[in-house]
């Protein structure tokens, strides 16, 4: 796997891998590799020519300076799973390298960046948006994969590539979990075993409000429900919300979404997790 720390070999080493008329897949991570990154590598692995992952935690997007101090990081166990992944590029460049310029530039969303997750990450969608555009302009790839697991993330890429007329198709990947359920995701790690234990109860939640909302229950009362849940678990529930995918507005029932999507955020003491779950096969 070759490794680059810096924007122009890399430039000039895919103009290489392009003039072979090489299709490139991009999967765009923070490191702290887990399965479901790797799913997002065999999906690009089995739609384009050569694959490039990048790994960069980037300031922009963390609204809380703890959160990013907290961030795991582990970049010689990355390379190695990346590798053995047969993985064919990675770019990690640091900091300076990527906001050299500092940077002026700003994206809103018409609203959707200040509603659910970014009501409560107040800039996390600037910040994404921002090193999205960055890495696309730099890696100038044909496919791009993104997790299902931040689904806001995911339509906010949707809505840019769109706008700014890149060239570039989207893939999404469903989410990947473990045995019990629970969204793999590198904040796991700062779970103990006491917590992870709590932090599963998340997917119990979501399971059990589809089949709730499947049977005919109101979405109020199904709010109800999950609260209760996740009092009893010892979840802090940040929100709980019923979601019409095809254009991320609140939903106010099942029946008429035409995409219903339940999504939630909550927190094991200090640690904030978010799932979400299709109503209908996707
Ligand atoms: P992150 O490193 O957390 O920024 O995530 C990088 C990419 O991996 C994003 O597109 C995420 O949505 C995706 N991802 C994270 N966790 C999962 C998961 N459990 N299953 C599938 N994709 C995931």
């Amino acid at each position: 796997m070759q490794i680059f720390k810096e924007i122009a070999p890399l430039r000039a080493f895919l103009r290489q891998i392009r003039s072979q008329n090489k299709s490139i897949g991009f999967v765009p991570t923070m490191g702290a590799l887990h399965q479901g990154h790797m799913a997002l590598i065999e999906s690009s692995k089995a739609k384009s020519d050569f694959t490039v992952c990048s790994i960069f935690v980037n300031p922009a997007q963390f609204n809380q300076a703890e959160d990013l101090k907290n961030y795991p990081k582990s970049l010689d166990a990355d390379i190695q799973i990346l590798s053995q992944k047969g993985c064919d590029l990675l770019f990690c460049p640091d900091e300076t390298e990527i906001y050299k310029a500092g940077s002026i530039t700003g994206f809103h969303f018409s609203g959707l960046d200040q509603t659910f997750e970014g009501k409560f990450r107040p800039g996390h969608f600037n910040g994404v948006a921002l090193i999205v555009a960055k890495l696309f302009n730099i890696v100038n790839p044909d496919n791009v994969f993104f997790g299902q697991k931040d689904l806001q993330q995911y339509f906010i890429i949707s809505k840019l590539i769109a706008d700014l007329n890149y060239n570039i198709k989207l893939h999404m990947v469903p989410t990947v979990r473990e045995d019990s359920g629970l969204a793999l995701s590198s904040r796991n790690r700062r779970l103990d075993s006491v917590q992870l234990s709590r932090a599963q109860g998340l997917s119990k939640c979501l399971i059990e409000a589809k089949t709730l909302l499947k049977k005919g229950m109101s979405f109020s009362d199904t709010i109800d429900n999950t609260k209760t849940i996740c009092t009893s678990l010892g979840l802090k529930l940040e929100y709980f919300e019923l979601i019409d995918f095809s254009n991320f507005s609140p939903a106010l029932s099942v029946e008429l979404a035409k995409e219903p999507v339940i999504c939630i955020s909550a927190f094991v003491d200090d640690i904030r997790l978010i799932d979400n779950m299709f109503l209908n096969d996707k």
